[in-house]
Order: C-alpha cells, then structure tokens, then sequence
C-alpha cells in the first residue's frame, strides 16, 4: 500500500519512530531473497527494524520487512535514496555495485561488511588472488583471456579442469568442467565466452567439503560456528550436516584457516567460508561469503544464536551471541524446486507433509513467487542425539507414507 509506504518514509526521514527494540539501528539489507527473510525473522525477535531493497514486489522478505523499497539493489541511485532511510547498511547478495558502496562510505554511511570486502568477494578471482596474498591455501587458480591461455592452463593443470565466471555466480551457475582439452572450447561458451570474464581452477580432489560460518562484531570480536560438512548435488548445496564428522586436528585447521580468511575481510556480519578437505588432510579454501549462508541454516534450531541474529547482533553492534551447538546433531535437507509437469513437482510438498510428523525436523518455505527447477524454495532442518538418529529421521521422509518418528 504506497499511502502507507509513504506516511512510513517521512517518519523515518523525521526520525519520529519510537525504539524500543534491542537496538535503535535500523538495519537496511540490500536485496529481499529467504537470506534477508530470516533475517527480518531473528529481527522481530529483538525488535530490531529491517529494511529490504528488492526489485520483486512478492519478494521473500516483503511480508516480513519492517519496510520494503521496491527497487534494484545493483541501481546507484536507488541504492543511495535506500542508504538515506537506514542507520546501517547491510547485504544478503554480494552482486550489488560496490562502487556505489565506497562512494556512500565515503559520504559517511556506515556499511557493514565494508565495500571493500564486498568487491574483492564479488570477483572471484580478485578473491582468489586476494586470499593467496594472504596466505590462505587454495587450488591453484589462473586467469584465462583466450583459448590458448585456456589450453595452456590446461597442460599446467591437468583434467578434470574448473572453469568459472569471475562474477555473478551462484549455486554452480557460472562453473563449466572441461574434462579434456577438447571440452575447453564449449565450456567457455557455456558461460557466455572470454568477454564474460573467465578463470580456471586447478581440480580439488576432495574427500568433503566443509564449511564454518565467521562472526565478527563491530568490537573487531570473532567467533566462529561448528565446522559442518556441506554435500552438494549438480554444483548446488544439498544437505548439511552438523557438525562435520572429521578428526578433532582437521576441525581445528579447518577453524584456522577459516578465522584467518576472514581477518583478511573488513567490517562486521558473518561470513561463510566453503573449504575443501583432501585426502592427505589438506585444507583448501573454495570461497568466501560475507552474508548469512546456507550453510549456516541449521543454526536456527541448533546453536544458541542463529547466524541472521548474528548478523544482526555483528551490524548494529551489539556484544556476539555463543555460536555453539544446543543440539547435539543436525541435518539440514534442501527443499529445491521442479519445473510444472515434472514428476518432482510436488516432492516438496510431499517432503514437507511428512516432515510435519517428523521428531526433530522443523519446516522453512521462503514463500517464493514462482517455483523454478533447482530454485532454493525451502529447507527442513532435522536435529536430535545422534547423526544416526537424525539421517534415519531424514530418510523417513522419502518413504512412501513414511514420517514415522524415531
Ligand atoms: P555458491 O552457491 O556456493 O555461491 P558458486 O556458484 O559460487 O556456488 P562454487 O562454490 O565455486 O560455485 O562451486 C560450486 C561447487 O562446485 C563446489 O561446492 C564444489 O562442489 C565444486 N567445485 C568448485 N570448485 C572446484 C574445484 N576447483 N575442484 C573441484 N570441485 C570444485
Ligand atoms: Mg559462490
Ligand atoms: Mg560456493
């Protein structure tokens, strides 16, 4: 209702609104996806105002924001008029226009992260070549301009060989594998050829990927959650278990390595680091994100305060919450979309009917507008004493009429 819209924008330009909320910060989150959803959920607890910018008008965030500007989140003048209305500025998508940000740094708004974290993320290869510069250990990495250049990288590196887009991925869109040389050439045309901006990776042969969730408050405070092992299914986060079951040293060096990646980052919030491990119990980190993660969705229902508080608690300042377990195990079970017609369409409706009966799980659907093949629409975590217990609590679900609780 834009009368209300309105009425709400003058008050805030007023300052007229009485706080009474944890913190008197309004926190504006640039874009509206389920990331800033469950933020404005961990927001209304603590009576903290949460403002989305979202060009959807149905966006997941919309029914929940304190107040939702219809608008782009990558425009920088909507960004700037945005930034008038928040006391801090924060993101839930790294594809925003960093420029933007440094130039509203520089005017005084206070972003969180800073805008520098955010254009070295939103490249990953500025990332790749930033955290070798720092020590942080990775998959060997080069840059590709050509085929030649391709090919050459190639020979370096051997096959499989990972070719990504610098920017604008997400959920393995924006990764090609070439598995020989001649697969190289259709690859860089699957991501939109040599002008998109292209590197390549040297293939990780990993044995798990893991992943910890970084908190740093404003006090320059960092803690850091449980490692979790992440499994994913066509480039795309499928489950996540917590914690990882791996050996006490490969926790503690998948910690290290993880506190130390994101010193090298400026600005407060949580950060999500995806690490590869090896079978000779190497670490090698994957990438970084400087926003709540998928990763870290379990921490609702199992850790004493969930990573969007968190991120809440790190922006506005106020002391960090304890990011250990509550609950001694927990799965989180991606809920991804089909196309209409396909057999799968409503397996997640199915999933979520039985998940209702099921000891231990609790439900989340982002309430998207459209539901697309391989769409994040939802996730179920599952927690309880054991991962045995928790892994036969998930397979109940796949089973027809299933549901029986354990
Ligand atoms: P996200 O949704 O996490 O942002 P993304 O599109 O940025 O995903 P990546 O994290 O780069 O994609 O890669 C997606 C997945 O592809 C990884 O989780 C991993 O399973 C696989 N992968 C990526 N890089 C490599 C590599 N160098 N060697 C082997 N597998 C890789
Ligand atoms: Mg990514
Ligand atoms: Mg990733």
């Amino acid at each position: 209702c834009q009368a209300s819209h309105e009425s709400l924008e003058t008050s805030l330009r007023n300052e007229e609104i009485p706080v009474h909320g944890l913190s008197k910060t309004i926190v504006g989150v640039l874009g509206g996806g389920q990331l800033g959803r469950m933020l404005c959920q961990a927001a209304s607890q603590m009576a903290i105002k949460v403002m989305v910018l979202d060009p959807l008008v149905n966006c997941p965030a919309s029914s929940l924001a304190y107040h939702h500007m219809v608008g782009s989140f990558d425009d920088s003048a909507t960004v700037q008029e945005f930034a008038k209305r928040c006391g801090v500025l924060t993101i839930e998508i790294e594809h925003v226009d960093a420029a933007t940000l440094e130039k509203l740094e520089q005017q005084g708004v206070d972003c969180q992260p800073k805008a520098s974290t955010i254009r070295i993320i939103q490249d990953k290869y500025l990332q790749k070549v930033h955290f070798s510069q720092h020590g942080i250990p990775l998959p060997e990495f080069m840059q590709i301009g050509d085929l030649e250049g391709a090919k050459r990288a190639g020979e370096l590196f051997g096959y499989p060989l990972m070719i990504k887009s610098k920017r604008l991925a997400y959920d393995g869109r924006g990764n090609e594998v070439a598995k020989s040389e001649e697969d190289i050439s259709s690859a860089v045309t699957a991501l939109g050829g040599f002008d998109r901006g292209l590197y390549v990776e040297k293939w990780a042969p990993f044995v798990k990927e893991l992943a910890v969730i970084v908190a740093r408050g404003r006090d320059n405070t960092i803690l850091c959650y449980p490692v979790v092992e992440t499994i994913h299914k066509e480039n795309i986060c499928h489950i996540v278990k917590a914690p990882a079951d791996v050996p006490w040293k490969i926790r503690k060096l998948a910690t290290d390595v993880s506190y130390k990646a994101v010193s090298s980052l400026e600005g407060a919030g949580v950060f999500a680091v995806e690490l590869f491990l090896t079978s000779d119990g190497q670490i090698l980190l994957n990438e970084v994100a400087p926003r709540p993660h998928n990763s870290g969705h379990h921490t609702i229902e199992s850790c004493y305060t969930s990573q969007f508080e968190q991120h809440l608690r790190a922006v506005v300042g106020l002391p960090l919450g304890d990011p250990s377990m509550k609950t001694p195990e927990a799965i989180m079970y991606n809920l991804l979309g089909e196309d209409e017609g396909e057999p799968g369409f409503h397996l997640a409706h199915q999933l979520i009917g039985r998940a209702l009966n099921v000891q231990g799980a609790t439900v989340h659907w982002y309430d998207k507008p459209e539901m697309r093949r391989q769409r994040k629409m939802g996730h179920i975590t599952i927690v309880g004493p054991s991962m045995g217990i928790v892994e036969a609590r998930l397979n109940s679900m796949f089973k027809e009429g299933g549901s029986d609780s354990q």
